[in-house]
């Protein structure tokens, strides 16, 4: 009788645990959210649709510049990203939709395919541009960059070819 109830507080215990956990990244997830409405008007992200991956790159943040984001390639070095993985990108996408919404900015999901392998600088699309996780080098015209923001800068302008071929 009295192990039973050891265990039951145990287990209690764990799951009051796993709960304050979710909470906290549920939390960061709202304030990351809320950070990114705040200062893009305008931000593009991968369609989890297509592809589904845990990992995230933000650029830098600057207030008077759109913001794209992609869930492939980067590493989990923020805890920006860190959280964002850890809450789920289905979460924090639904998440950033809604403050989006109610904040009048614009959030689109483009079709990640080949954003990580077409060169922003003269649209050559080949893996080869890609000779590790990290670097870029457009076997083409030899543009190098952060595989991260080349990805970043494709995303974002789809999202803005999207955006301006369907004016709300
Ligand atoms: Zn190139």
């Amino acid at each position: 009788k009295n192990r039973t109830n050891n265990h039951q507080r145990a287990v209690e215990r764990v799951a009051a645990l796993h709960g304050r956990v979710r909470r906290q990244r549920l939390d960061h997830a709202h304030k990351t959210a809320h950070a990114l409405v705040t200062e893009h008007d305008f931000i593009a992200h991968e369609d989890l649709k297509i592809r589904n991956m845990s990992k995230t790159v933000t650029p830098k943040p600057d207030p008077d510049k759109p913001c794209a984001f992609l869930p492939n390639g980067a590493a989990a070095k923020t805890g920006l990203n860190r959280s964002i993985a850890d809450a789920g990108w289905g979460v924090f996408l639904t998440i950033l939709h809604a403050k989006a919404e109610s904040a009048g900015r614009d959030v689109i999901a483009v079709d990640p395919r080949n954003t990580s392998r077409t060169c922003p600088e003269c649209g050559h699309v080949s893996a080869e541009n890609r000779p590790t996780q990290e670097k870029f080098h457009c076997i083409s015209c030899d543009h190098t960059a952060h595989a991260d923001v080349v990805g970043a800068t494709n995303v974002l302008r789809a999202g803005l070819v999207r955006r301006d071929a369907n004016p709300a």
